[in-house]
């Protein structure tokens, strides 16, 4: 744990080195969410932009909840993981139902327990928005809170309980939701996974890790498989590809793309090859060959800037473009 002494250090060096977020310049619980949303697999920097995205085209919660989940993926387009954003559709129409119907009148509710129990909320968002946005005493435990943990206490590999169980003791009591972004701010900026600025550090003089803090987690190799698709895009008379939304489960659910294959023998040879497009994501590198069509006048196009699109499709249509009609 932490001792006062610390806590007040690091509490300290926050208010007087945070980044400048905009979320951390509103005290509106929706915006907060919405930030904690995307935040969990995307960067800061990136996530920026599609946050003031979101909070422009769905201010309330409300808003989101009157808006078909088509145009939610749509304003999301980019951003990746768009469970996410389904998961978030869902969320803000139970937001809107009514307390007897297992809704909360319209307003995002504001305890750990009655977030968790909403779709798309997992224990780390129900605590940073409930101690953020609500000034509720519940401790975070991320990536970042879990490195540091691993260091200050020099543990090589910290189950998710001990890691729990320190956050928990050294929680602020008073500034829960500065407390938490905090300690997840010195994971990103000071004491992060491959460099480390102990000299600045304001916890320095309790860390029991910092002589070695590269072993402290044990570093995980990370385990990428390779996905192999085969993408055809067809093209309709006036140009436009023809397009089809994806189902809702799986990569890319309910986004609109191209028809893939998934073995080569599917794909008629005497196609035109465009070229191959490799995409990574967080734990999978997917490499598409790409196949034209000529345009046909069965088939009916889609207009590509109506519709939501993964990258690696926008990326695929891309290619595709420079070589079909
Ligand atoms: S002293 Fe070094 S290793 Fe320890 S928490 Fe601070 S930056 Fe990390």
């Amino acid at each position: 744990m932490l001792s006062e002494e610390n806590q007040q250090a690091l509490l300290a060096w926050y208010d007087d080195h945070q980044r400048e977020l905009p979320w951390r310049q509103t005290n509106d619980p929706w915006a907060i969410l919405l930030s904690e949303i995307l935040l969990q697999q995307t960067q800061v920097s990136r996530g920026l932009v599609f946050w003031e995205r979101m909070v422009e085209v769905f201010p309330t919660v409300a808003s989101m909840a009157a808006s078909p989940v088509d145009a939610v993926l749509k304003a999301w387009e980019g951003a990746g993981y768009y469970s996410r954003a389904r998961r978030l559709h869902a969320l803000s129409q139970q937001v809107m139902l009514a307390k007897e119907k297992g809704g909360f009148d319209g307003r995002l509710p504001s305890t750990y327990d009655e977030l968790l129990s909403l779709p798309g909320i997992g224990p780390y968002t129900a605590a940073a928005v409930a101690s953020i946005a609500f000034g509720q005493a519940v401790a975070c435990v991320d990536g970042n809170i879990r490195r540091v943990m691993a260091r200050q206490t020099a543990q090589p590999e910290p189950t998710p309980k001990q890691v729990q169980t320190w956050a928990d003791g050294s929680l602020h009591a008073q500034r829960p939701g500065d407390w938490n972004q905090a300690l997840m701010e010195l994971g990103a900026t000071v004491c992060t996974p491959r460099r480390w600025s102990c000299k600045t550090c304001p916890v320095q003089a309790s860390c029991a890790g910092e002589v070695s803090p590269a072993k402290y987690p044990t570093p995980k190799k990370p385990r990428i498989e390779l996905l192999r698709l085969w993408a055809v895009v067809e093209y309709a008379l006036d140009g436009h590809p023809v397009l089809h939304q994806r189902p809702m489960s799986g990569m890319f659910a309910g986004l609109w793309g191209p028809v893939y294959h998934t073995e080569a023998e599917k794909v008629d040879q005497t196609l035109l090859k465009c070229g191959v497009i490799a995409h990574q994501l967080s734990h999978r590198r997917i490499e598409v060959e790409v196949y034209c069509k000529q345009p046909s006048e069965f088939a009916i196009g889609t207009n590509r800037t109506e519709v939501a699109l993964s990258s690696l499709d926008e990326k695929v249509l891309h290619l595709a473009a420079q070589h079909g009609p």
